[in-house]
């Protein structure tokens, strides 16, 4: 590249530093801008087009076209030539602009006139902000080094139109990261909330994207760069063998922080006047743009991790660490691309609501959330990148949705829904002491889920006759090593006291799948949810199972202390853990300790090979409890964290019920007491139906148990089944319609 194109562009770069430090109102200043481009490239117009919405793009300023059309003359995302360069993200360079496809005229521009045109996408990380485009009479090609210094401009357009350089009171522009934007994403644990945005990864923000001394930034770039390379390279040291996928990545990364190419394009936008971050910026936004298209996964895989490398990068050279030490707004709400399990425990209950633009509902993380009660929206695209910390931000997670920086109506609607779900809660109260009896006088035994101390104290405001379900590996999940014995004996002491001598069925460590202990090997299997996990792990490597019983049985302390196994698919898997605990109790009589005055072991349903079971197993277990997250996928061979089929088969599909109904006579065959802790159980009309398919336990999140006995206590199970009944008749796939419809009749 010629040294004198290059001071050029620095030249047009400091101009426009010099322009912006003039101050003034956000026209003004993109006036000026237009200005001086059109001067600077020698010719007769520029224009800048910026998104007015997603779809729209608006004419916000100009040298050389009709000054009345400014933000009158807009076009939609592909039309004309301005729409094609925002919509593929790339420049169109043409000497003859009215003979180019998608060429559309504007007469109130005065355009006509012009036969050149050079136009480049205004990006930021991705994100289309707009247009900048310049026209000349003279029929001529623009050099490559005139489209790579329009690119450069553009870039530090974008820059400052994400500082909001060119909004301020009253501005005829919209405002980035001001405009109400609603999401609709996928609900994760309903309820509702309204607080502030709390950034898991906050954006790094370039505050100087403009520098003059070239050989400053070259060496900024080449330290950070250097830093990089090495943190890369420890990273990879420290893998565990065998986690090959993890190398896969760092490999990458290491073949990107080492790549030529790379690094002298960045050293080129540093030479043409950006900065060093600006330059990687740059970089970074050209392969967002180019993910958006690329067809490819493993390509696209390739440039994700191009964008946590410059993630990296970007944090080196600005100093914003990972935590950037913005304050935790009072009513935070997290927003993250995804988050583990225990990531989101260290947030804790501080948390007013979660948006996810990844995640599962059948994850861990959202299960901690559930455990949490806090209202969880997943899937919501692309919020990390509309969000700024402290954005007014409203969770609708019954819908789904998500209103940020809401405008007033919305704001006002959203206040009565949470009043009315107040007054609803309120009603739900006067029934808590009141056992879930039904119009034909079944009982249902209603219990809550927990996983944390925290829980707790939801067990006598809910309404609960005791935990059905704690999930004991939220623990193991939060600490770096493994817990130790008297750690967790304390732990479960403490439980067993707060439910006030009420029944806590302890389940024992479930890890694998996504549950990955941070202390633990990885380990590389093709179909985790199918792999090495839960009972498995307990029955190969019985040490951590054998101590974590051993606390139990201490936390106990005579008290009578119920243990059930998670994932049990056979007998022997039954027989064998069930000898382990047997063992464990002579094992602490023999030490001293005091052995509970009564042991329940029972084992959770979550494979259909379970159901049918040798009857001894039946007779042997002192109860079963079905984990319907894990037996529905496992039924309609459907991963639970695989949003793309999860909700094509409904819990109310007759198959299921049907199997459920068998599960109840194998149980009732033998006189094995049965229940049913998934997540299904906390949902009113699944309730109802488990409980006209003649399941007598049910136990859910605390905050369910409320609307669920209201249901209960309403209907009459007898009728349901006919309902239920009628509808398998009929060969229908699923009840839900004709259960909902006939409840609407109910009422
Ligand atoms: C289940 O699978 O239904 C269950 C309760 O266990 P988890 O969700 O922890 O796998
Ligand atoms: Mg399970």
């Amino acid at each position: 590249m010629a040294e004198s194109t290059e001071s050029e562009s620095r030249k047009l770069l400091s101009r426009l530093q010099a322009t912006m430090a003039d101050g003034g109102a956000g026209q003004e200043r993109l006036d000026r801008i237009t200005h001086l481009i059109a001067d600077s490239m020698g010719t007769e117009v520029c224009s800048i087009y910026l998104l007015r919405d997603p779809d729209t793009l608006e004419l916000c300023a100009t040298e050389g076209l009709a000054p009345e059309a400014v933000h009158v003359t807009r076009m939609r995302l592909g039309e004309g030539l301005v729409g094609r360069v925002a919509r593929r993200a790339r420049a169109i360079n043409t000497a003859n602009a009215p003979s180019e496809r998608g060429f559309r005229y504007m007469p109130e521009t005065g355009e006509e006139r012009y036969s050149s045109f050079l136009g480049v996408p205004i990006q930021r990380l991705g994100e289309r902000l707009g247009v900048l485009v310049v026209q000349s009479k003279e029929e001529r090609q623009f050099s490559d080094d005139e489209v790579y210094a329009l690119e450069v401009v553009a870039m530090v357009l974008a820059e400052m139109t994400e500082l909001g350089a060119f909004t301020g009171e009253g501005e005829a522009m919209s405002a980035r990261h001001k405009n109400p934007v609603m999401f609709r994403g996928v609900v994760g644990q309903e309820g509702t909330a309204m607080g502030r945005v709390y950034l898991h990864e906050p954006r790094v923000v370039v505050t100087r994207p403009i520098s003059d001394d070239p050989e400053v930034e070259v060496e900024r770039l080449q330290k950070a760069v250097d830093e990089l390379r090495v943190s890369v390279d420890q990273m990879l040291s420290h893998v565990a063998p065998g986690s090959g996928e993890q190398v896969q990545v760092l490999e990458a990364y290491r073949m990107f922080a080492n790549s030529r190419g790379w690094m002298r394009r960045m050293e080129e936008d540093i030479a043409r006047g950006l900065s060093a971050e600006a330059a990687v910026e740059k970089e970074q936004s050209a392969a967002r743009a180019r993910m958006e298209t690329v067809p490819d996964a493993y390509l696209r895989e390739r440039l994700q991790d191009l964008d946590d490398l410059s993630n990296r990068l970007l944090r080196l050279l600005t100093g914003q660490g990972q935590d950037t030490g913005a304050e935790m707004p009072d009513d935070p709400v997290l927003v993250a691309r995804n988050i583990g399990p225990g990531e989101l425990l260290d947030y804790g209950r501080k948390l007013k609501g979660v948006v996810l633009e990844e995640g599962s509902v059948g994850s861990h993380a959202a299960i901690v959330a559930r455990a949490l009660a806090i209202p969880l929206v997943i899937n919501a695209a692309r919020i990390t990148q509309e969000a700024l910390n402290g954005d007014l931000v409203l969770i609708d997670g019954d819908q789904g949705i998500v209103h940020l920086r809401p405008e007033e109506t919305v704001k006002t609607a959203f206040r009565d829904k949470i009043a009315m779900q107040a007054a609803a809660q309120e009603r739900y109260a006067s029934i808590r002491d009141k056992p879930a009896e039904t119009r034909d006088g079944q009982v249902i035994s209603l219990t809550m889920n927990a996983g944390l101390m925290a829980d707790l104290p939801s067990l006598p405001s809910s309404g609960a006759e005791g935990v059905g379900l704690f999930r004991t590996e939220l623990q193991f999940l939060t600490r770096a090593q493994v817990p130790r014995r008297g750690e967790l004996a304390a732990l479960y002491s403490r439980v067993m006291d707060a439910a006030g001598g009420k029944r806590v069925v302890f389940r024992t460590l479930d890890i694998g799948s996504d549950k990955v202990l941070p202390y633990m090997k990885p380990t590389d299997e093709p179909n985790p949810a199918l792999g090495w996990r839960a009972i498995r792990v307990g029955l190969d490597k019985p040490g951590v199972m054998r101590m974590q019983l051993q606390a139990l049985i201490r936390a106990a302390n005579g008290r009578p202390l119920t243990i059930m196994f998670p994932m049990v698919a056979q007998l022997d898997e039954f027989t064998d853990a069930r000898d382990h605990l047997l063992r464990e109790m002579d094992r602490e009589a023999a030490l001293g300790h005091k052995l509970p005055e009564k042991l329940e072991i029972g084992a959770m349903l979550e494979t259909p090979s379970l159901a049918f079971a040798p009857r001894k197993f039946f007779e042997l277990a002192d109860f079963v409890s079905i984990g319907g997250n894990d037996l529905k996928q496992f039924f309609f061979a459907a991963d639970r964290e695989n949003e793309r089929v999860r909700r094509r088969y409904d819990t109310l599909n007759v198959s299921f019920l049907t199997f459920i109904e068998q599960i109840v006579h194998r149980c009732a065959d033998a006189d094995t007491p049965l229940s049913f802790c998934g997540e299904d159980a906390g949902r009113p009309i699944e309730a109802l139906c488990f409980a006209a398919m003649g399941l007598r336990s049910l136990s859910m999140r605390p905050a369910s148990i409320g609307p669920v006995k209201s249901l209960l206590l309403r209907s009459d199970l007898r009728e349901v089944r006919k309902v239920i009944n009628a509808a398998r008749a009929e060969g229908t796939q699923s009840v839900r319609p004709a259960v909902t419809d006939w409840l609407r009749q109910q009422t």
